[in-house]
């Protein structure tokens, strides 16, 4: 049986840890904020908000939540986002995707300030992970990362192949696996033989949206493979990307689902709300 990669023990100690450090900022003046905004009554949407809201109180981080209408414009959207920008006691702002459909993703994610954009999302933030020096990253990725450090591995050199290359996962965390000198390969709906490049993989992240997509014959023996999926299967039980119960027996760490990936990405928000704030009292 694989080693499991207890991303739900990880971020516990790292979310005690950072309570201690918004505790330190506090004593400079400085009082870390994150303002949620979200937008519909999408039920999943509601549950990470939530879960957001529940992570701030336990980090000892001050939250606004803002749960606007479906038929919020994107007008008063942009308001919003403009006065957030403004205000001195919010660090960081998070809009929940997906947006509804009349209001442009896009021009929502431009309209946060860069200094505030926890997300990563913001052309800007982007383009400073290509370049290799950035503030913010994406939260699923960069909890990624920080549970492959806990695992002990050294990225350089291996070969990571990624499947799925959205902006939110795939690519940056592409550039975060290249930035520590793997060997990297992003896969995709178009990809061919997607099985013989998985094989290869000695770090595999499945970033597909697909529940069970990563089946035994696609991984290599002593493998890492981290599951960013969350899926129901088919008797609505949460699953991953990954067909855990083919896999762990073959591969030699993975993630669960859930308790993998999942907590890490708000735990990683927390910390980069955190360091957003930090960077405020430096100027
Ligand atoms: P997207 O739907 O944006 O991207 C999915 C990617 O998978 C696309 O690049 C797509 O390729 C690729 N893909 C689809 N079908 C195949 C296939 N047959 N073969 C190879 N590649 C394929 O999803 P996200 O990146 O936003 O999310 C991925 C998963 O991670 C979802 O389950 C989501 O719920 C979960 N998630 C989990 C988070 C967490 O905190 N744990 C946070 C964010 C997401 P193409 O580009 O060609 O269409």
């Amino acid at each position: 049986m694989a080693k499991l990669l207890m991303g739900k023990e990880v971020s516990a100690r790292i979310k005690a840890e950072l309570k201690t450090e918004v505790e330190n900022l506090k004593k400079e003046g400085i009082n870390p904020g994150l303002a949620v905004i979200i937008v519909g009554e999408d039920p999943a949407s509601q549950v990470y908000v939530r879960n957001k809201e529940r992570a701030c109180e336990e980090c000892g981080i001050y939250s606004e939540k803002y749960a606007l209408p479906a038929e919020t414009t994107q007008e008063e959207l942009l308001k919003l986002i403009d006065e957030l920008n403004n205000k001195s006691s919010i660090s960081g702002i998070l809009v929940q995707l997906p947006v509804p459909k009349h209001i442009d993703e896009k021009t929502i994610i431009n309209a946060i300030a860069p200094n505030k954009d926890v997300d990563a999302f913001h052309p800007v933030n982007v383009g400073k992970i290509m370049v290799g020096n950035y503030d913010f990253v994406p939260c699923t990725p960069a909890g990624v990362m920080e549970l492959i450090k806990e695992s002990g591995i050294d990225v350089s050199g291996k070969e990571c192949v990624i499947v799925g290359r959205s902006n939110i996962v795939g690519k940056p965390m592409a550039m975060l696996l290249l930035h520590e000198n793997g060997t990297v390969t992003i896969t995709h709906s178009r990809t061919k033989n997607l099985a013989e490049i998985t094989r290869d993989a000695d770090i595999l992240v499945a970033a597909v949206g697909k529940p069970k997509f990563v089946t035994g014959d696609m991984v290599k023996e002593g493998a890492v493979v981290i599951d960013v999926g969350i899926n129901r299967d088919e008797e609505g039980k949460l699953c991953g990307d990954v067909d855990f119960d083919q896999v762990k027996d073959k591969v030699g760490m993975i993630t669960p689902v859930p308790g993998g990936v999942g907590p890490m990405t708000i735990t990683m928000l927390m910390e980069q709300t955190y360091q957003a704030a930090l960077r405020s009292l430096k100027g």
